[in-house]
């Protein structure tokens, strides 16, 4: 086995373990790979190895790898920050987007998507420990902005995404059981199936909480040494 192959299965495992702790079956927990700032081979590697969900955080970096692997059945999720000027890239290029925490994001991202495209995939983003500096919307704008933009006609509405604070892991629960408490107000309950959260650092806890999608780079790509830009 190569280095990236050995990495996925260490954190398959990590995951089944989580799951098994948790009480929760394995295939409750999808495992998306976090592949900012890596190359596309690394990639391409990646998916030889029996990975399918790819999430990227820069949309011009996304575009290029979206081009380079075009040959490969990849699903590729949008994870970094929506800016207002950029969602018709996201809408015709990506087949979920996690970052979306205004309704008028949601609403251009519906109207962008290609008629012969299916509906987007998308979750509202909550700042779920009112961090000052963070993007999401306030836990109580969820509500309202379930019961609107779930009745866009080229979104689905999957769920909620969360990014707390490091060693802030309580919140996770704080988290779940928002998610659970807003599905009443979704026009279509039954697509309401996402709770994005954990990371490489915090996935056990993420998953005892209920997370059903963690988002995974350090543990599957080494540490990334190119310099994060926006
Ligand atoms: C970079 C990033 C991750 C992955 O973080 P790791 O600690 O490398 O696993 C997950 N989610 C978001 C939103 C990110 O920007």
């Amino acid at each position: 086995m190569n280095y990236l192959q050995d990495a996925r299965q260490h954190v398959l495992q990590q995951i089944q373990r989580a799951c098994e702790h948790a009480q929760r079956a394995p295939e409750t927990v999808q495992l998306l790979a976090v592949s900012k700032t890596h190359p596309s081979e690394s990639l391409r590697e990646m998916y030889a190895a029996g990975q399918r969900a790819f999430g990227e955080n820069y949309l011009q970096e996304a575009l290029d790898k979206i081009e380079a692997l075009h040959d490969l059945e990849i699903e590729w999720h949008f994870i970094g920050h929506v800016q207002r000027n950029k969602t018709k890239h996201l809408a015709e290029k990506f087949d979920w987007v996690h970052g979306v925490d205004r309704l008028i994001i949601a609403e251009r991202l519906s109207n962008q998507r290609l008629q012969d495209q299916s509906d987007l995939n998308i979750c509202l983003q909550v700042n779920i420990d009112g961090q000052d500096s963070k993007d999401g919307c306030a836990p109580d704008e969820v509500a309202e902005l379930v019961t609107q933009i779930s009745q866009l006609a080229k979104i689905k509405l999957r769920g909620l995404m969360v990014i707390p604070a490091p060693d802030n892991t309580a919140v996770f629960v704080d988290a779940k059981a928002l998610f659970d408490a807003v599905k009443e107000k979704h026009a279509h309950p039954e697509h309401w199936d996402t709770l994005s959260m954990g990371m490489s650092g915090d996935l056990d806890a993420a998953i005892a909480a209920g997370s059903t999608m963690v988002r995974v780079g350090t543990a599957l790509f080494g540490k990334r040494d190119t310099v994060e830009k926006k």
